[in-house]
């Protein structure tokens, strides 16, 4: 029997990394998908998880096995005051949304375009245009690989906060997402708080308007991965303390800030690196975006190897102007699994 040819992993990362994996395979049930696993494990094989390939950067080949999660189903249930939904992790997140609208099922719409599987949205708490994830999670269905076994977490023990979950510290690794429940309230209150969403009156605005309005700000707004490799948002946006927050404002009364608790303030990333000049820097094919400075992009053949030196010289010149180190907010994929992401660009 000849060797297995190692795959390209280009069109499964929406960066556009050229990089390989020694083997892909598509999981459509659980069956399918600890079996995969099994083997992979007999062979003594690293094994990588992957929805959407949207928020991954691979760094070199992957020597191991890629599950491509793709167990699929939508059932909803409804209860006198709420829409229960249960997803197949595999199921497209912004396609589940156009589908719910259609049933005029609403809640979703600001977190439409978001790209990925619905099964990696707990893991970051997707959010945007003022929901996250949290706020529609009822529980996150997963199975441990070793053993088969199920476990549901209900919302409150997902440990949800900023980009966070339980989901990338305990249950990071040798457990998989399988499906994830919904709640949305059939009572539908619209969330206006963001960009041209607040020209909308609470009153008459519809879900769809909403949908759409998302959609047509992402689009002008953010690189089309199908044209222009990217990740989104390459770097969270950074918590810093009270104090150093009110010491930028004063030399930077434009600096964008947000409540976050007592003793800190969110700001944001993007503005950060603007003030650093650096919209359009590039080093070989990997860019800074020249309108959305938080969007590394690939303009055709970066390598991981570039994005990391890029990302690094970003993170450098941040600190030096604001003595606040960045975070990326993509996970790192090295040839045996995930690696630290700061550490990488430090
Ligand atoms: C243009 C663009 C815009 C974006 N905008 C936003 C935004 O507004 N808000 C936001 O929060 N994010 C945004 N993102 C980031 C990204 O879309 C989300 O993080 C998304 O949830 C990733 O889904 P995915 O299926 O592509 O995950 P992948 O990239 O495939 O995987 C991400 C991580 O989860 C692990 N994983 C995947 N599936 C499973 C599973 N079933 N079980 C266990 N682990 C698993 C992978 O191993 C990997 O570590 C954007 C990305 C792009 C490219």
């Amino acid at each position: 029997m000849s060797a297995r040819q190692p795959t390209e992993l280009k069109a499964f990362n929406t960066f556009g990394i050229s990089a390989c994996a020694d083997h892909i395979a598509t999981a459509t049930t659980i069956e399918s998908l600890l079996s995969l696993w099994q083997k992979a494990q007999g062979k003594d094989q690293p094994i990588l998880l992957l929805g959407g390939g949207s928020n991954v950067l691979f760094t070199e080949n992957f020597k191991g096995t890629v599950i491509l999660n793709r167990i699929l189903g939508i059932n909803i249930q409804e209860s006198d005051t709420a829409w229960h939904i249960h997803v197949g992790a595999g199921e497209n997140w912004h396609e589940l949304i156009t589908y719910l609208l259609k049933q005029q099922v609403y809640g979703l719409e600001n977190l439409a375009l978001i790209p990925g599987n619905v099964g990696s949205a707990p893991i970051q708490n997707i959010g945007a245009y003022g929901i996250e994830f949290k706020h529609v999670c009822e529980y996150v269905d997963f199975i441990e690989l070793k053993t088969g076994n199920s476990i549901r977490l209900m919302k409150n023990e997902c440990e949800f906060a900023y980009r966070d979950s339980i989901f990338k510290h305990q249950y990071k690794d040798g457990y998989a997402i399988t499906a994830v429940g919904l709640n949305l309230n059939k009572a539908w209150e619209p969330i206006l708080t963001y960009g041209s969403l607040a020209q909308f009156s609470r009153e008459d605005v519809t879900p769809e308007q909403i949908f759409y309005s998302v959609c047509e700000m992402r689009q002008s707004k953010l690189p089309d991965p199908a044209i222009m490799g990217n990740a989104g948002s390459f770097f969270k946006n950074p918590i810093i303390s009270v104090g150093l927050a009110q010491k930028i404002k004063s030399q930077y009364p434009n600096c964008p800030q947000y409540h976050h608790n007592e003793n800190s303030v969110k700001t944001a990333a993007g503005w950060l690196i603007d003030q650093c000049n650096l919209k359009g820097y590039s080093i070989g094919d990997a860019a800074v975006h020249t309108q959305q400075a938080l969007v590394l992009i690939n303009k055709g053949n970066a390598t991981g190897k570039d994005i990391i030196t890029l990302a690094a010289y970003v993170r450098n010149r941040v600190a030096e102007k604001f003595n606040i180190f960045l975070e990326p907010e993509v996970r790192f994929i090295g040839s045996n699994g995930e690696i630290d992401a700061v550490e990488c660009i430090s």
